[in-house]
């Protein structure tokens, strides 16, 4: 497939890589939208228990087709390749719904490269799930991952119509993105003192499951009543969920837990509380999740290196695509048994 105006090579995906998730589209439709490159993918999610395109998955290749002018087949649910060519970065305001309780956060993974190096300002109106398991709820992206891309120099802003949570779905989002003249490498390797809140709210369920969450966080991280919050929302539900927000100078990092059917909430906090006391240990400044979803700015801005307190298989696989589409590579370096150094190098010097 060749659109008119793109002539470049094709960059081929096996999308079984490493994880073999939805972040391996997710990369190659940003990148390929950054690069100008078409690709193709095979094998979508073949590492998943279903795999091939789902609704979160269709939406996020339409809202690249729409935002690169692209040219694609396959886009399909249920399918399992997929051919991408795109034309142009076109920003603008943009309206994607999902259609079920898929992640709007992830939806807006695949085009954010995007508006993050266009020629101009956009804004994205995103339904669906906001605050999914298995996904950058809205409270990470507003305070982990966007207060981060502004340091790197992205002016954005997030606001939350409603939330979604999963299955119900029916959440609303509104993101602005005005991308600065040139990204600035970001350089996240120590982690001052810091200052730990939590949030738990219930959405049409009843006040004591957060409130019991609350407790065992409290309780096992010491935390003060001031330093906790319940809400408790008459719609939007069924849902749960908690948020533990650990603030340094350099960042604050968003721990999230939902609630399970047959899963006590006292477990459902406890999960959360060992992931911050890990987090806590570690005394890396980024934690697991912003790992992987920083390998992509970094490698826009052309640098520069953080240390984290977990190298995951999305971590791994993100770098292995992020290589096919740009020339660099990832130094990564076992500090201690807790901490990794990952450092972005480019073969070209960055234009
Ligand atoms: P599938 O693999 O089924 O296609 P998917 O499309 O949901 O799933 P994954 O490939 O699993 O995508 O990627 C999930 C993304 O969500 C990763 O970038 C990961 O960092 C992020 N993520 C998962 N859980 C959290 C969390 N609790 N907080 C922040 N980010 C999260």
């Amino acid at each position: 497939m060749q659109n008119a105006s793109n002539t470049q090579e094709v960059v081929e995906i096996d999308g079984s890589l490493g994880e073999g998730g939805g972040q391996v589209l997710r990369t190659c439709l940003g990148l390929s939208l950054v690069t100008g490159k078409p690709f193709t993918i095979t094998n979508i999610r073949a590492g998943r228990r279903k795999p091939g395109i789902m609704r979160q998955h269709l939406t996020a290749i339409q809202a690249a087709t729409q935002i690169g002018e692209a040219e694609v087949r396959g886009a399909k649910v249920g399918g399992l390749e997929l051919e991408f060519c795109p034309c142009i970065i076109k920003p603008g305001n943009y309206h994607f719904s999902i259609g079920t309780a898929g992640s709007c956060t992830l939806v807006l993974q695949a085009i954010l490269p995007a508006l993050m190096v266009a020629d101009g300002a956009s804004e994205v109106i995103l339904e669906g799930g906001t605050h999914n398991p298995m996904a950058p709820p809205y409270d990470y992206l507003a305070n982990t991952f966007l207060p981060v891309l502004s340091k790197m120099g992205v002016e954005a802003g997030v606001k939350l119509d409603r939330p979604g949570f999963y299955p119900a779905g029916g959440g609303r989002m509104l993101i602005q993105i005005q991308p600065p003249k040139r990204l600035q490498p970001i350089v996240l390797d120590q982690r001052s003192d810091v200052e730990i809140s939590a949030r738990g709210v219930c959405a049409e369920l009843p006040g004591h499951i957060a409130k019991r969450e609350m407790d065992v966080v409290q309780r096992r991280l010491g935390l003060a009543e001031e330093q906790v919050e319940l809400c408790q929302l008459d719609k939007y539900g069924p849902g749960n969920y908690l948020a533990l927000y650990v603030r340094s100078e350099e960042l604050t990092e968003t721990f999230s837990g939902f609630g399970e059917k047959n899963i006590s909430a006292e477990k459902v906090a406890g999960r959360v509380v060992k992931e911050v006391q890990r987090y806590l240990a570690s005394g890396a400044p980024v934690g697991p999740y912003l790992a992987d979803q920083l390998l992509i700015p970094m490698a826009l801005a052309g640098g520069d290196r953080f240390r984290t307190s977990g190298l995951t298989a999305h971590a791994l696989t993100n770098m292995d695509v992020i290589t096919k589409f740009l020339p660099c590579r990832f130094d990564v370096q076992e500090v201690d048994d807790r901490v990794w150094e990952v450092r972005f190098i480019a073969f070209v010097e960055h234009p």
